[in-house]
């Protein structure tokens, strides 16, 4: 039975099985914290096309990407192999200066935004045709030395100078907590989720109307910890491992 290249009848099998089981767990989260069910964001960098074309045909939409040029490989090919998709676009890596221009061109949102700088960049170089770019601003939320994220405090008159920013759209907050021991409390999962959900709060009270109904997106969980973050209020999870399997 087992082989070293499965097939994708095979591979298919497997991604729609992992899909119904999260998909499952996604529910039942959400229902004990009386919370409303996230969108699934599939986790697909390092994995192939192949696997994105076939995700898409069990009717995942949005898909999350680290690399750029790794990203627009697959980008391309699913462009060829399912002409008129409506597949969604998500930039979730670091934004480095000199990405800016490809991932303002290539993608629908960007969940990375940490600086008015990458923001500024980000906005002057989406294309007018395009519609504005939807970003999430990443929260340094467990206050991590060297760790991507603009710290909580500064949050906010962040969020007021991203939202003035003509071709972005701010639609959230996201974070990659700290890494915590596989023996940590339920409670202790909950703490960065419960303290972004806070500061989201009070950052959709501070904009202005018109930017506040907009603002909608907390992008918080992934494979390890999607249930702590769906207690906290999180509505989109960003799921790889426990979809694709391990990556490489
Ligand atoms: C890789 C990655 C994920 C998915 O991680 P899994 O643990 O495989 O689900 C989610 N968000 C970001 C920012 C990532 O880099």
């Amino acid at each position: 039975m087992s082989t070293l290249h499965p097939s994708i009848t095979d591979s298919r099998a497997v991604l729609q099985q992992n899909l119904e089981r999260i998909q499952e767990q996604i529910s039942c989260a959400a229902m004990r914290a009386h919370q409303s069910i996230p969108h699934i964001l599939a986790v697909t960098k390092t994995q192939p096309v192949a696997l994105v074309e076939l995700a898409y045909s069990l009717g995942l939409r949005d898909f999350g990407e680290n690399y750029v040029s790794e990203a627009l490989e697959k980008i391309s090919a699913l462009q060829l192999s399912v002409p008129n998709h409506q597949a969604v676009w998500h930039f979730i890596g670091p934004i480095q200066s000199n990405k800016t221009r490809l991932i303002a061109t290539h993608f629908d949102w960007a969940h990375g935004v940490d600086r008015l700088k990458i923001a500024q960049r980000l906005s002057e170089q989406r294309g007018a045709d395009l519609g504005c770019l939807q970003v999430c601003i990443q929260i340094n939320i467990s206050g991590e030395a060297n760790k991507s994220g603009c710290a909580p405090q500064e949050a906010l008159a962040l969020a007021l100078e991203v939202s003035h920013l003509p071709h972005l759209q701010l639609r959230g907050l996201m974070c990659v907590p700290a890494a915590l021991d596989a023996d940590a409390s339920f409670e202790a999962r909950r703490a960065p989720f419960d303290a972004m959900r806070d500061l989201f709060e009070q950052i959709r009270a501070a904009l202005p109307q018109a930017h506040a109904a907009a603002f909608d997106t907390l992008s918080m969980g992934m494979s390890g910890d999607f249930e702590a973050a769906i207690g906290a209020g999180s509505t989109m999870v960003r799921i790889g491992s426990a979809l694709f399997g391990a990556r490489a």
